[in-house]
């Protein structure tokens, strides 16, 4: 059996980076910068209020309540027309650039107005209120790093440096397919013998999550011909292809002989649980990810290698799943040969994590991953471990836990 290490090394190692191409900065979200995004001007670009107030010489209100004389208004958008000087202030509204000659604002709660002058009831210091240029960052600086998944606030930035075509590797398509003459659409009643597909619909997900397009394939039933023509259409299409079931060791399978004869996929026995019968290799130079049949097999298995082979694809330095440690609610058993993940929930214990088992650790009781969080991990050489022990964890959701009434400011 091989490590879990190594075969994820094998895996990933063995996967093209996807070309790199413009992308309009709103498609980008979750695809990755190739080369880091250099700021070409200070943010901010200029000076500016933080506040709606008056500009001012600190010097002139150190003495309170002080009266000043109103030289003009300055929305945000505009800029001041009159230098600021002895006795005088500029009304001047947030993000708006700070007039020559003023060295702070005073806040509009701290003043009260007249026609033209301005009493000036609280003193500031000079720099109060005020933005500098460059304050954020610096022209030049690196604004973000090249091989991260572009978040939300990531494409707030490359909007404020004026990038609106960031040079990103490209979305993968990636085609997915269910195998067996037993496995039906969700929308069929059940026949003897028969049972839902389940894999499809949670390989979308998982592959939605990544940003990834779908190709579906559909589910294949036991059909050497309908297996071939499946892949071949998916190497077409596709920059990888998942396939679930029918890589089990020992049995006759023709998902596995169908696979084999394409000449470049290799069955792996790889020394985790669940997920230890794994295929993997290339069809038209495309990688094929040959996961088991069981659902918890499939996600486990999809988590270990398809996503950080695909997120490597897509060119991302980071792509593994964050990592805690939690306290052990329950005695925990593992099958010391093997990395050992079971579907477990965690839960804050004041500065710490607890964690607990989410239902039954067979590989076909998905129930258990929808019920919970994370996986604990297990790792080799470990067989038992008692309640109480410390554990690590693998976070593949981090849920919203708190009822909107429950927020701690
Ligand atoms: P296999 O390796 O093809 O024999 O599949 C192992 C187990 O997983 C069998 O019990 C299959 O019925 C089940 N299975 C295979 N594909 C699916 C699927 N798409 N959804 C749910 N269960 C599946
Ligand atoms: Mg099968």
């Amino acid at each position: 059996m091989r490590p879990l290490e190594q075969a994820r090394a094998d895996v990933v190692g063995a996967v093209p980076l996807l070309p790199a191409e413009a992308t309009p900065l709103d498609r980008a979200l979750g695809l990755v910068l190739v080369e880091p995004a250099i700021v070409p001007h200070d943010l901010p670009p200029f000076t500016n209020s933080a506040m709606d107030g008056f500009a001012v010489r600190a010097a002139d209100v150190a003495a309170t309540p002080a009266e000043l004389e109103v030289l003009e208004d300055v929305p945000a958008g505009s800029v001041a027309q009159a230098v600021v000087d002895e006795g005088n202030a500029i009304k001047i509204m947030t993000g708006a650039p700070m007039p020559g000659g003023a060295d702070a604002v005073v806040r509009v709660e701290d003043t009260e107005s007249s026609d033209g002058t301005v009493r000036i009831l609280v003193g500031v210091e000079v720099g109060a209120n005020v933005r500098p240029a460059g304050g954020d960052v610096r022209a030049g600086e690196v604004a973000l790093p090249a091989g991260r998944r572009l978040t939300p606030a990531m494409i707030g930035v490359l909007a404020s440096i004026g990038v609106t075509e960031p040079v990103v590797r490209r979305r993968p398509r990636v085609a997915v397919m269910s195998t067996g003459d037993e496995v039906l659409p969700p929308d069929q009643e059940l026949r003897p013998g028969a049972i839902r597909d389940s894999n499809r619909p949670i390989l979308r997900g998982l592959l939605a999550e990544l940003g990834a397009e779908l190709v579906d394939l559909g589910i294949i039933g036991d059909d050497a011909d309908a297996l071939r023509n499946a892949v071949a259409r998916g190497a077409a299409e596709a920059d990888a292809i998942i396939t679930s079931g029918g890589v089990s060791m020992g049995e006759y399978d023709l998902v596995k002989q169908v696979l084999g004869e394409l000449g470049s996929v290799d069955f792996w026995q790889v020394a985790m649980q669940p997920g230890k019968p794994f295929a993997f290799g290339h069809v038209e130079g495309v990688p094929l990810f040959g996961l088991p049949g069981n659902p918890v097999s499939v996600t486990v298995a999809f988590e270990q290698f398809a996503r950080p082979a695909l997120l490597t694809m897509m060119g991302a330095e980071a792509v593994l799943r964050p990592r805690i440690t939690a306290v052990a609610d329950e005695d925990l058993n593992s099958d010391p040969a093997k990395t050992v993940f079971l579907r477990a929930a965690t839960s804050r214990d004041g500065d710490g994590w607890r964690v607990r088992l989410s239902g039954g650790q067979l590989s076909n009781m998905l129930s258990a991953v929808a019920a919970g969080d994370a996986f604990v991990v297990m790792p080799r050489g470990v067989a038992d471990v008692p309640a109480g022990s410390s554990v690590t964890v693998e976070m593949f959701r981090w849920p919203e836990d708190r009822r909107f009434d429950e927020g701690i400011a």
